[in-house]
């Protein structure tokens, strides 16, 4: 409808009487005026929509204005705020519920005139104008369901038939094969017969739903006996990744069962269920549009827009399930000049090829390329971190603290100088072992297989458990002694006196070894390193008078002060990172500031946190910033009052965490 012609109307003729009795009728709230007017050659139908209350005050403007004609209709809104255009039916007008009960006509002319001009059988008055928008209404949308499956249609076109050998690649390399046998008592089984290579073979004997391997094709197979095993269904997902364009590609979801009824030859139902259409637009990030399949006969296409409807977050759906294996058998071709060719997919999908989800690959190595590296140095289960995250359900979040995804070189990437690549191969860390690897770089630690073995099979994650002991005794003494003392102290029931964990275990180690130091023990001696009984040795040195903890402290604070100024001191910018000399230098920066950090000096101790001082370099001695530091990272920075630091702060320990905290990990050596 031509909108300007249709604004210039505003309002009727007529002039409303205010005396009509209309207005004074309590369940109505809005009064409507009538008129067939030719507006832009076009017989259209007016109903001015009036607020009673405004017209009572003196305020003769319509509320709404709708304009119908035969084939349209469109409302302009005034209020206080402006006009507005309304596509909304009549009777939806203002969003209650049956906005036409609480409208009057102006007179009965008001409403014959819409009667008249609607033509609706049996309906009257503002009946037969809902039958009519109602019928418009379901038009229009017929005709914009029609334009989008065109759009839907129209993009399904290039797409190419799927590879010819997918039924051979999804017999093989993603469904269980069989060994079906007649069993016989007592007896060799009779007429075995392998579904991979669909011969007959020998077999001297088998146990239904045991494991094993064809002695002809040497697949790994299930044996099966017939008289036992009934209908077998398998099913699995298949993703092929094809190319549309220089940009974009496509992955197509293709799902497959496979059963065995009576005979020992399979009957297939293979089908297409889902494709994702990944696309990147210049220098944007990747998109993707996903569609999915489901017949009906009323639409112009099966390909639905969006994810396939599941019944619920919690429970599986193996048709909206995107995760299968992955036909690789195209990529080098179908991936050759899209923004994926170098991904490195292949490569990651055949180390081990078990379902994933592909999109997520495609779509992180378009914010991640390092992922190409780490692929190609077989550090896959870094690449893992970087897509999918680790088994502790740890995400990397492209910060510096685990790899530094803007690293140009490999050192940079990996934060660890080029000798010690080797050594990851052979570890093959994810994520969390690389940051504990990077700790004891950090500490000087030579790097050792079995160590880091051992803690990866104990969950030992803290860097402090290691580094701690490691300052006075070989990763081997460590080893011998922890497994020893774990098998002595190993709690089993709630009434033992012991260890859960070897985590635990080694945490209450730390614990004795910091405090051997405070104590000013000889480090030196076996006989303090390596006690009989860690459990009641630990119990015996963290058993003090408080005077004696004053000065156990104080002594271990000063020692460490040296060490942490060498690994964190800082200048620039007109501030400067420095470390604490004493347990008092600690309680006199709290109070100065009026927050908890004095509570610390126990934790900065025992070497489960660090605590250092930011100070002004034009004022290196007054409490200005406290920062802690646990596991490697800040955990908080507070100014006066527990307040936040200011901007300028906040640049200042950006930088040094870039510079010192997260600096690649060089060996002093
Ligand atoms: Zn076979």
């Amino acid at each position: 409808m031509d909108k300007r012609a249709l604004r210039k109307i505003s309002g009727p003729n007529r002039k409303l009487n205010c005396r009509s009795g209309v207005f004074y009728a309590e369940q109505i709230q809005y009064v409507v005026c009538t008129e067939v007017k030719n507006i832009a050659h076009r017989r259209t139908l007016v109903l001015y929509v009036y607020d009673k209350e405004r017209v009572l005050a003196g305020d003769s403007i319509p509320k709404w204005t709708v304009f119908q004609s035969k084939e349209e209709y469109i409302a302009l809104c005034r209020d206080e705020e402006g006009t507005r255009w309304h596509q909304s039916m009549f009777n939806s007008l203002n969003r209650e519920y049956c906005f036409s009960g609480k409208c009057s006509f102006y007179s009965y002319a008001d409403e014959e005139r819409v009667t008249r001009f609607c033509q609706k059988a049996n309906l009257k008055g503002f009946n037969s104008l809902d039958g009519l928008q109602y019928e418009l209404f379901c038009k229009r949308q017929k005709a914009r369901r029609l334009k989008s499956q065109k759009k839907i249609a129209e993009r399904m076109k290039p797409v190419k038939s799927l590879p010819r050998d997918i039924k051979g690649f999804i017999f093989r390399e993603t469904l269980p094969h069989y060994i079906f046998y007649d069993y016989v008592k007592g007896k060799a089984p009779r007429n075995a017969c392998c579904t991979a290579c669909r011969h007959e073979v020998f077999v001297t004997e088998a146990k239904h739903n045991g494991k094993g391997i064809c002695p002809r094709c040497k697949s790994d197979v299930i044996y099966k006996s017939r008289g036992r095993r009934g209908n077998i269904v398998d099913r699995s997902t298949v993703q092929v990744i094809q190319r549309a364009g220089e940009n974009e590609v496509i992955i197509r979801i293709v799902k497959s069962y496979c059963r065995y009824c009576k005979s020992d030859t399979p009957k297939y139902d293979i089908y297409e269920n889902a494709r994702l259409f990944l696309f990147r637009e210049d220098g944007k990030p990747v998109k993707q549009e996903d569609y999915y399949y489901c017949y009906d006969r009323k639409q112009l296409t099966p390909w639905h827009k969006g994810k396939r409807p599941g019944f619920g977050a919690w429970s599986y759906n193996f048709e909206a399930d995107y995760s299968g294996y992955l036909y690789h058998r195209n990529l080098e071709n179908e991936l050759k000049g899209t923004p994926w060719q170098y991904s490195a997919l292949k490569e990651y999908y055949m180390a081990d090829p078990t379902p994933l989800y592909v999109d997520r690959y495609l779509n992180e190595y378009l914010h991640y390329p390092m992922l190409e590296y780490l692929v190609k140095l077989k550090l896959f289960r870094l690449a893992t971190y970087v897509v999918y995250g680790d088994a502790d359900g740890s995400k990397f979040y492209g910060n510096n603290e685990v790899l530094n995804s803007s690293g140009k070189t490999l050192t940079e990437i990996l934060g660890v100088e080029k000798k010690h690549v080797p050594f990851l191969q052979t570890i093959n860390p994810g994520g969390k072992q690389l940051k504990l690897i990077k700790s004891l770089l950090r500490e000087g630690i030579e790097l050792d297989v079995d160590l880091l073995k051992w803690c990866s099979e104990n969950s030992v994650g803290n860097a402090e458990y290691l580094t701690v002991p490691l300052r006075y005794m070989t990763p081997h003494r460590l080893l011998r002694y922890a497994t020893e003392q774990f098998a002595a102290h190993r709690k089993i029931s709630n009434t033992d006196n012991g260890y859960y964990s070897v985590n635990y275990m080694m945490s209450d180690y730390k614990d004795y070894l910091c405090m051997c130091m405070a104590l000013d023990h000889d480090m030196k001696s076996s006989f303090v390193l390596f006690p009989n009984d860690l459990k009641a040795a630990h119990d015996r040195v963290n058993d003090l008078n408080q005077a004696e903890i004053t000065e156990a402290y104080d002594r271990r604070i000063a020692k460490m002060f040296n060490e942490l100024q060498e690994r964190y001191s800082f200048k620039k910018m007109g501030f400067m990172v420095i470390a604490p000399r004493s347990s008092k230098e600690i309680i006199r920066e709290g109070d100065k500031l009026h927050h908890c950090v004095g509570r610390y000096v126990k934790d900065v101790v025992k070497d489960n946190c660090t605590i250092l001082f930011i100070r002004k370099a034009s004022a290196p001695k007054e409490p200005f910033c406290t920062v802690e530091i646990k596991h490697g990272d800040i955990v908080q920075a507070r100014i006066q009052n527990n307040g936040s630091p200011p901007p300028e702060v906040q640049r200042f320990i950006e930088l040094w965490k870039q510079q010192v905290l997260y600096a690649p990990a060089t060996t002093a050596a």
